[in-house]
């Protein structure tokens, strides 16, 4: 089984990134913020609650995205593998996950960190902004504070998984084609 941890800012290319191996590798695709923004989209109790951090650029409660996420490999018990794109976010998360997937017997396989310049981010997510429609691309001091957010809280999970020899470093620069070479390359290095 694969468990593919997809690391890296906002626009580093996760979602991108994340079609082109769950189509390689046969992978189930988990993103956080496309289950958060589908329960928006129904107007649930749950998407209420976290729209009100999401329009702020701020992370959503825990408890929220780990009980999605448990109800998610609850109802895939036969997949090959996932590909968790923007979850864990916190070492709480990290930590639950971790429960999570031992208690089936399905341990993280990697964790591939997209590296990017903090302009080219920026650029990225205006970009995406025009076209996706999404209110948290289309505003400089949201997206600056969601890559504080995202330096403050998440990037202290990259020590998380060095401890377990489960970060990858890939350099996220380039085109779509090159980053998603080295991706393949290292998540294959994983099987051997
Ligand atoms: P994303 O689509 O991954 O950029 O996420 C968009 C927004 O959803 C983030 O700015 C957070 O507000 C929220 N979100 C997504 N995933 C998580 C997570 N794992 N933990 C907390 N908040 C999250």
């Amino acid at each position: 089984m694969l468990n593919l941890i997809l690391f890296g800012p906002p626009g580093a290319g996760k979602g991108t990134q994340a079609e082109f191996l769950i189509k390689t590798f046969h992978l189930i695709h988990l993103s956080t913020g496309d289950l958060l923004r589908s329960q928006i989209a129904e107007d649930t109790a749950l998407g209420l609650e976290a729209k009100r951090f999401m329009d702020k650029g701020e992370l959503v409660p825990d408890e929220i995205v780990i009980e999605m996420i448990k109800s998610k490999l609850d109802a895939n018990r036969d997949a090959a593998g996932f590909i968790f794109d923007g979850f864990p976010r916190t070492v709480a998360q990290a930590k639950a996950l971790d429960t999570l997937l031992n208690e089936n017997r399905m341990p993280v396989s990697g964790m591939l960190c997209l590296e990017v310049d903090k302009q080219e981010l920026i650029n990225r997510l205006l970009n995406r902004g025009k076209t996706s429609g999404r209110s948290d691309d289309q505003d400089v001091s949201i997206i600056e504070n969601r890559i504080n957010v995202y330096h403050e809280k998440t990037l202290p999970l990259k020590d998380y998984y060095a401890a377990q020899n489960k970060h990858f470093l890939i350099c996220g620069m380039g085109s779509i084609d090159e980053i998603a070479e080295r991706l393949t390359s290292t998540v294959k290095s994983l099987q051997e």
